[in-house]
């Protein structure tokens, strides 16, 4: 479906082809029109879908197109992080560009000066506010924030709002805004809080599950079994076997992140860092430098996991296997974006064995176990305890019972097939390769544009 399909006015139009975009994605596809009706939504879709065009496309259009009076707030978005809203803001303005629509970021750890220009555009109302709850709450309990006309309300990766405790600030905040609005809920999960919080707070919803719990069949996922000690030395190896442009490495915790960031600068590697121990600024700054790729290579804690999207990063390294499913979809997810192809390689210590059988039994699929170099001595084999039903915390509450858009199930497996590995040692690749086999960004099946 073209987005000249849609009827859009004709600057939105301009603006969606400025962003290189042509053809709508699924979601985009179910959302849009079910949004232009007004109906309430709750929709599972995983980043990388298309999911926020997906609302702002619409959303922008009845800004156009159903002006109200100035001076109050018509949309909010509320986020879990602060990187997810300067990303949705930039989204905005990408999109809008060619429009006079306006909005505004608000969101924690920005110094004194942040919070005057948050209170000024917040008092004299805003078309657009993307927030974090706990930021948003501090200017509602000042009395200035224009929230009584509000017409359109978007709770964007809900689960990762309630995995982070808002659930009350989110309450707090929906208790200053009309009862009379239309609420869309996005989660990439679909657990019974989520399904409480949509119950509570939408009416009428049409339900969209385009979200699977799957990572993109363009990514080539690959795992190795080694010990602990061994990461270190087989992040070097690979980052010494590509040539690397941008590379994204994940590590579940903030120590981790910091002696790997040391130890690859120590070995001449120009890697940076980001954790919530940074200053915001500081923060923005990797981020920026990062998607310049003006550094190439970038350690990080989960914070990056969801939603920040950066183009064309050709390498996601899990140094430590992520604590479920859903985060192993997340993290690896930041490579293959819409428009590309990537790789994901994930780093299983002994004694994350099991965390990754879960992973897989999530995939539906193992993760091919790749040869480790001979010159990093031994391995360990791979040897997940079997427990109940392969055992760990690869819930999937719910299920996602895809209407369409997604893979269908039992689809052909990521990677390449003859590659592909099982849970047993016997099934691990043996044959020489080279370690990281990179594809080329815009490979051969990306037909859309990137944005
Ligand atoms: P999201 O799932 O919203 O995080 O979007 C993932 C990526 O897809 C972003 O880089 C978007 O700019 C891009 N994107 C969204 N919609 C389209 C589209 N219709 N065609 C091409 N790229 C898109």
């Amino acid at each position: 479906m073209k987005f000249t399909d849609f009827n859009f006015h004709e600057n939105l139009l301009e603006g969606i082809a400025a962003s290189g975009y042509e053809n709508a994605t699924p979601v985009q596809e179910q959302v849009i029109p079910l949004i232009l009706k007004g109906k309430d939504i709750i929709a599972s879709a995983q980043t990388g879908t298309g999911k926020t065009a997906a609302f702002l496309l619409p959303l922008i259009e009845k800004l156009l197109t159903q002006p109200s009076s100035d001076h109050h707030i018509d949309v909010l978005i509320i986020v879990p992080t602060r990187e997810l809203a300067v990303q949705i803001s930039d989204h905005i303005d990408g999109l809008s560009y060619f429009t006079s629509v306006s909005s505004i970021a608000v969101y924690g750890g920005g110094d004194g000066s942040s919070f005057v220009q948050e209170k000024q555009a917040l008092s004299k109302g805003a078309d657009i506010v993307v927030a974090t709850p706990g930021k948003l709450i501090s200017h509602i309990n000042m009395g200035y924030v224009k929230l009584k006309e509000l017409r359109f309300l978007v709770l964007d990766e809900a689960d990762r709002m309630l995995d982070m405790g808002f659930h009350d600030d989110i309450m707090r905040i929906i208790s200053n805004l009309p009862a009379q609005r239309q609420t869309l809920l996005f989660s990439a999960t679909m657990p019974p809080k989520i399904r409480t919080l949509a119950q509570n707070i939408l009416k009428d919803p049409s339900e969209i599950n385009i979200a699977i719990s799957k990572p993109p069949e363009k990514i080539d996922q690959q795992a190795y079994v080694i010990y602990e000690t061994q990461k270190m030395p087989l992040v070097r190896h690979i980052l010494k076997s590509v040539n690397y442009k941008s590379i994204l490495i994940f590590c579940s915790k903030k120590q981790n992140v910091k002696n790997l960031t040391r130890d690859l600068k120590k070995a001449g590697f120009p890697a940076e860092q980001i954790h919530s121990d940074l200053e915001q600024a500081e923060r923005e700054e990797v981020l920026r430098g990062f998607a310049s790729r003006r550094i190439p290579i970038l350690v990080a804690t989960d914070i990056l996991s969801r939603g920040i999207d950066i183009d064309q990063i050709e390498l996601v390294i899990n140094y430590d296997v992520p604590h479920d499913g859903e985060d192993y979809v997340h993290r690896i997810g930041r490579t293959a974006r819409a428009a590309t192809s990537g790789t994901a390689v994930t780093f299983v210590s002994d004694k994350e064995h099991n965390k990754m059988a879960a992973i897989e039994q999530l995939l539906g699929n193992p993760v091919p176990k790749m040869k480790v170099p001979d010159q990093l001595g031994e391995v360990p084999e791979y040897e997940p305890r079997r427990r109940g039903h392969g055992g760990g915390s690869g819930n999937r509450p719910g299920g996602f019972n895809r209407k369409g858009g997604g893979r269908p199930s039992g689809s052909k497996p990521q990677g390449n097939p003859s590659r592909q590995g099982t849970s047993h040692p016997e099934n691990q690749q043996k044959g020489p390769r080279p370690v990281v086999q990179l594809r080329k960004p815009n490979g051969p099946s990306g037909n859309e544009s990137p944005a």
